[in-house]
């Protein structure tokens, strides 16, 4: 059986459906202080419960058998972060610490941690590889990168087995239509432009225009939750064979878009004009962040399905059928 913590989150939510579609059986561990039941898999065992408590932690190990763990449990605004660090230190960096502590109790090994492309903090790079010196600018970034850091000790002195996945701009939604983003609030552009072009926001805003890029505006590499969906189950398959154990990737797709190319594709998908407003800098934004996924191509054979304008489809196709998240 497979745990899978957070997993009633936008991207946990996603591996669940893929895990058991691929025949395993799945115990999702989630509080629901942002995730949602309903986009948890009726196939899937929903205890709810948090990481920092102890009992529930050992409720789960004691009462299913666990041969892994999935952790997608985590706060994930840098905004927030810069204002309420000691939140993301004790949600994502203590209560890490209280699930590995566990997972040792039951003689549990396995671990895939979801990390984050803001542990490179401003890369020197234009394309980024995991080789690329690690230097998170905000405390997000810090907070996954202590967590990549305990794994290496662990897995050297407990020998813990661990794989990291760095996502770059997860975004999309599930072909199937039955799930996919809904963040209280939402930040993220892809689904702020599209609930703008839905009626619901009067105007998008672009977050600066004088950042070194072609023109103007922030670059990211958006990456389809799906195919985020898939290297976890490829990373498991690994680990549970014993054919790989303790390394970090990276998942993006290797091109890079700029907020105004993401506002037009969403237009061309939608056939919809958008509002838009130009607006000073965020705080905490690299110019851009770009991956490059040789390395997890290499080794487990993983390889993006999805190019922006079909991440741009899935997710339309979530918003149109659910304009208020999973209200509707
Ligand atoms: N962005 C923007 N307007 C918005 C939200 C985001 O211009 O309303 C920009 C943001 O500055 C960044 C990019 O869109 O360059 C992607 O931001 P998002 O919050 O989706 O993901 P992040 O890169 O912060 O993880």
């Amino acid at each position: 059986m497979i745990l899978v913590v957070g997993g009633a989150g936008y991207i946990g939510s996603h591996a669940v459906k893929m895990l058991l579609d691929q025949h395993y059986e799945v115990v999702v561990l989630d509080n629901l202080s942002t995730g949602h039941q309903q986009a948890v898999d009726p196939r899937a065992t929903l205890v709810k419960g948090d990481l920092g408590d102890k009992n529930d932690l050992e409720k789960v190990f004691g009462n299913y058998p666990i041969q892994a763990v999935m952790h997608f449990a985590a706060n994930s605004l840098v905004g927030e972060s810069m204002t309420d660090p000691l939140k993301y230190y004790q949600n994502n960096v203590a209560a890490t610490l209280n699930l590995l502590s566990t997972m040792m109790m039951y003689g549990v090994k396995k671990f895939i941690f979801s990390s984050t492309a803001a542990v490179y903090g401003i890369p020197s790079v234009e394309i980024i590889g995991e080789g690329q010196l690690v230097q998170p600018i905000n405390p997000y970034g810090n907070s996954k990168l202590m967590v990549e850091k305990i794994l290496h000790d662990f897995s050297r002195a407990y020998q813990m087995e661990y794989v990291v996945l760095r996502y770059f701009n997860a975004a999309g939604a599930h072909l199937s239509g039955e799930i996919g983003e809904d963040h209280q609030p939402e930040t993220h552009l892809i689904p702020l432009i599209l609930q703008h072009l839905l009626g619901q926001r009067e105007k998008i805003s672009v977050f600066g225009t004088d950042y070194d890029t072609h023109d103007g505006t922030c670059i990211r590499d958006y990456i389809h939750v799906m195919d985020l969906a898939d290297a976890h189950i490829l990373a498991l398959e690994a680990l549970l064979k014993d054919q790989l154990k303790n390394e970090t990737f990276n998942l993006g797709n290797g091109q890079g878009y700029s907020v105004k190319e993401v506002i037009e594709t969403c237009e061309k998908v939608t056939q919809r004009k958008a509002v838009i407003e130009y607006t000073a800098r965020r705080e905490g934004d690299p110019a851009r962040l770009v991956a490059t996924s040789g390395k997890i191509e290499q080794k487990l054979g993983w390889k993006p399905k999805y190019r922006l304008e079909k991440i741009i489809q899935s997710a339309w196709g979530w918003h149109e059928n659910h304009p208020r998240g999973y209200q509707d």
